[in-house]
């Protein structure tokens, strides 16, 4: 597999438990908006029976200028994320294999898109809206609804930025389940099959919207998932 070199620039906490890793874009490389990709160390080693690689989102977009991914890590980690948190720092490398996933925003096709984030899972969001602040569709109208149950939400800059420049984007951050279902629903009620549906979550969280969704009679077809494995 082809590996670039990234040189880490920057890592940012985001969370009381979850980091950023900017890194500058290897000559040639690129990516799309929303994609994944597998990451590798570079100079570091783990313990037995640990793997050196971890696939994670693509937080950036490439009109940040950077590459970005951000990730969790909680008292209790792998002996990979304990080289990200204690011994990674600007200068290092990370090593990026080639992109992959198709998990895009279709403004064209649809007049709405409802964003449905849990936690972590808003990787891919923070990528394709940083995308469509660049190039928004006028009239596309796109609500985030951004759960997390702590109230701990990544990317606040971002987010203010975001809202500044292309108001047609609603961000809605929740901390409460029913709310987040709420809201859900009531805009699957009002807007039906005229909206997509963004689904950015743990499998669980993907298969429980994905199922209520569809209960409530929106094609199966409109409603796209991004899988994170193994959190
Ligand atoms: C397409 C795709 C995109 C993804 N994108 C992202 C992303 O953007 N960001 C992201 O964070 N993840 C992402 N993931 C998930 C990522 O690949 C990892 O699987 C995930 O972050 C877990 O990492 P880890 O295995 O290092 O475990 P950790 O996160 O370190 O731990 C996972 C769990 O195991 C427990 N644990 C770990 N070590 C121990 C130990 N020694 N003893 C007891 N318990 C322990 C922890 O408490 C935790 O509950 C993505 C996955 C896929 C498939």
């Amino acid at each position: 597999m082809k590996f670039y070199e990234a040189k880490v620039k920057e890592i940012k906490q985001e969370t009381s438990d979850s980091y950023s890793f900017i890194m500058e874009i290897p000559e040639g490389y690129t990516w799309k908006a929303g994609q994944h990709v597998l990451w590798k160390l570079h100079g570091y080693t783990v313990p037995e029976g640990d793997k050196d690689t971890r696939v994670f989102t693509i937080a950036s977009a490439p009109e940040d200028g950077f590459l970005m991914f951000t990730t969790r890590i909680t008292e209790l980690h792998s002996g990979f994320k304990d080289v990200l948190l204690k011994q990674l720092k600007p200068g290092d490398i990370m090593e990026v294999a080639t992109p992959l996933g198709n998990f895009t925003l279709d403004a064209k096709d649809y007049e709405k898109t409802l964003i449905i984030a849990g936690g972590i899972g808003v990787t891919p969001i923070r990528s394709l809206l940083r995308d469509f602040m660049d190039h928004p569709v006028a009239g596309h109208e796109v609500t985030v609804l951004y759960s997390d149950d702590r109230g701990e939400f990544a990317f606040e800059d971002f987010w203010k930025e975001l809202q500044e420049k292309v108001p047609s984007v609603k961000m809605n951050f929740i901390t409460d389940r029913d709310q987040f279902t709420g809201k859900t629903d009531s805009f699957a009620k009002e807007n039906g099959n005229k909206a997509e549906y963004l689904v950015a979550g743990s499998p669980g969280m993907n298969t429980a919207f994905t199922e209520r969704l569809t209960g409530l009679g929106i094609e199966a077809s409109n409603v796209k998932t991004d899988i994170f494995m193994g959190y």
